[in-house]
């Protein structure tokens, strides 16, 4: 029999696949993806779960179905609405709930960044900085710029955006990071941009942008992150396995 605590890992990040790799040797761990990219990377020797739970009491319904002993909420800084059901769902089945949290990035010499709140802000600010908008901010929110003119869009993300939800007019380009600073030059003098709009995600495999923009001097509208949850809240990936340690202990 398995006795093994069981983990539920809430994922769809690099440092979420990490920590299960890492987690999966001492603990029973279900590994779940909200179910939206078409072939996501995935962890291997786990249980995988695709799809959402149907909103915080059904999730929390979830966590006591499977006898899960606690919640490691791995999700992108930007995943909210999982997060919150994460809080509640965690308190209401009582189960320990961490959240891992990437560190933000910090603006640093050279950088010319202009910190908006949310995406339809930076919509809104987008045509006074930029002719040609290199768009980094993946495929669910791009409807916020329908309404921007003067401004040519080239846009990126792991999958393509459904044909429904498409903007007219701008040029798409599929990639999944991690990129090299040098790739990302490459795209932005072929593309010849001159404004770049991002997220702020934090971590190493997507921050090659950043460096680039500012390395050609091009200005950046940085997406400041929501709110974060509350505590506890680790900022890696070791973090993170030694809580699980000190609970299986
Ligand atoms: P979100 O807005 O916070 O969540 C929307 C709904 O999707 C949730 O209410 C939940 O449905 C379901 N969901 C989200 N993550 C889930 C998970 N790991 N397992 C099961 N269900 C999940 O999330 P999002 O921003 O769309 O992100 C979706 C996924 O993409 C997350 O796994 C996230 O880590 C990843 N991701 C997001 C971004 C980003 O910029 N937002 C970037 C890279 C990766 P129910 O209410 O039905 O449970």
């Amino acid at each position: 029999m398995n006795k093994r605590p069981r983990i539920l890992i809430l994922g769809g990040t690099g440092e979420a696949i990490s920590l299960t790799t890492e987690a999966a040797t001492r603990f029973d761990i279900v590994y779940s993806l909200a179910g939206r990219t078409i072939n996501p990377a995935l962890p291997e020797g786990v249980t995988v779960r695709s799809g959402g739970f149907g909103g915080p009491d059904a999730l929390a319904a979830w966590i006591n179905q499977n006898h899960i002993a606690a919640v490691i909420d791995a999700t992108h800084p930007f995943a909210d609405r999982i997060a919150a059901h994460a809080v509640q769902a965690c308190a209401d089945a009582e189960v320990p709930r961490l959240k891992l949290l990437r560190t933000a990035w910090e603006q640093t010499a050279g950088d010319a960044w202009h910190r908006v709140a949310d995406i339809a802000a930076a919509a809104s600010l987008l045509p006074t900085l930029g002719t040609r908008a290199f768009l980094s901010v993946g495929r669910q929110e791009l409807g916020a710029f329908s309404d921007v003119a003067g401004v040519a869009l080239v846009i990126r993300s792991i999958d393509p955006p459904d044909a429904t939800d498409r903007l007219k007019g701008a040029v798409y380009i599929a990639g999944r990071g991690p990129f090299t600073t040098a790739q990302e030059s490459a795209l932005l003098r072929e593309h010849d941009i001159d404004v770049l709009v991002s997220k702020n995600a934090g971590g190493a495999a997507t921050y090659p942008k950043i460096a680039a923009a500012r390395a050609a001097g091009i200005p950046v509208i940085m997406i400041d992150r929501p709110p974060p949850q509350p505590s506890p809240i680790v900022s890696d990936v070791t973090a993170a396995v030694a809580w699980l340690d000190r609970l299986g202990g």
